[in-house]
């Protein structure tokens, strides 16, 4: 297999912070990555001439330190903030950006904000739908809402670059990792079916909320990680019999027993065809024993 680390799409780095904590990469057309390294996270911002959008804060500390790194490419104010979901990990300190932003979200995202109580997110007041389009001077950004995947209300956006369409889904495909452990919030059914639809739009390379750009074959990468160990999975639970008992074991001792056996054989299944992503080794199991429950559950 092609080495993964070479993708084509790369930003250009023109600011970094001195002791490390981030860096910006420009795309063209105001488009711009910040990169917080603490916890390897990044973010995507565009300038245009009536301000400055920036999507995920990340944290009250990275918040800080992205305003920073925003006015090191541009003098103009963020004006607009866009939450990438309703994750706390991506979207807590958007007070550092200042008051009176337009704050762009999925509905969901308010939703579970207020009933949550978390006054350290700001609270979006805008939502965003599929089809709606973000317009900052002459740059559309397309947002496409394809229903519940990693969590639900997650939103995926298109940004022109000079080097092609940019889609960014934060959490959905990260290149070059592998699907992050248990699938920890994700809709499976609605991560399957998201993924079917970000096949067929038009992108040229593609960014996570951790990873990336990678080569737009990340999106059906991770649809065809996903459904061959869910094909593997399945195989496996059927060939060991389902939930059934062994003489002299009680509930506990029969699930861990079929959880542990199942998900180690799928992961095995799949591993000559990506067992050279990071993560796999740690992450497959964890992902097949997510998937097992929604074979087992429905979700
Ligand atoms: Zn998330």
């Amino acid at each position: 297999m092609v080495s993964e680390s070479h993708c084509q799409f790369h930003g250009l780095n023109v600011a970094q912070h001195a002791a490390g904590a981030w860096q910006v990469e420009s795309f063209g057309r105001g488009v711009y990555l910040f990169r917080w390294h603490k916890g390897f996270y990044l973010s995507p911002f565009l300038v245009a001439t009536d301000g400055v959008t920036a999507f995920d804060p990340i944290s009250a500390a990275a918040a800080v330190e992205y305003r920073a790194a925003i006015a090191t490419v541009t003098d103009r104010p963020v004006t607009r903030l866009v939450y990438s979901h309703d994750h706390r990990d991506h979207i807590v300190g958007g007070a550092a950006f200042g008051q009176d932003l337009e704050v762009c979200a999925h509905p969901g995202v308010a939703e579970r904000v207020l009933r949550r109580g978390h006054d350290d997110i700001v609270m979006p007041n805008v939502s965003l739908g599929d089809g709606t389009v973000i317009a900052a001077d002459s740059a559309h950004i397309e947002v496409h809402d394809f229903g519940p995947n990693h969590s639900d209300s997650n939103l995926l956006f298109v940004l022109p670059t000079d080097q092609g369409r940019m889609l960014v889904w934060v959490d959905g495909v990260e290149p070059d990792v592998a699907p992050y452990r248990n699938l920890p919030d994700t809709d499976f059914a609605g991560y399957l079916h998201s993924l079917d639809r970000a096949v067929r739009l038009k992108f040229d390379f593609v960014v996570g909320g951790h990873t990336g750009p990678g080569e737009r074959r990340w999106v059906e990468d991770y649809r065809d990680y996903l459904l061959r160990l869910r094909d593997a999975t399945d195989a496996a639970y059927r060939a060991s019999g389902e939930q059934t008992p062994r003489a002299g074991e009680d509930g506990v001792a029969m699930t861990e027993r079929v959880r542990t056996e199942v998900t180690a054989t799928a992961a095995r299944a799949i591993r000559d065809r990506f067992g050279h992503w990071a993560g796999f080794e740690q992450w497959a199991p964890m992902t097949a024993d997510r998937i097992l429950s929604f074979i087992i559950t429905g979700n």
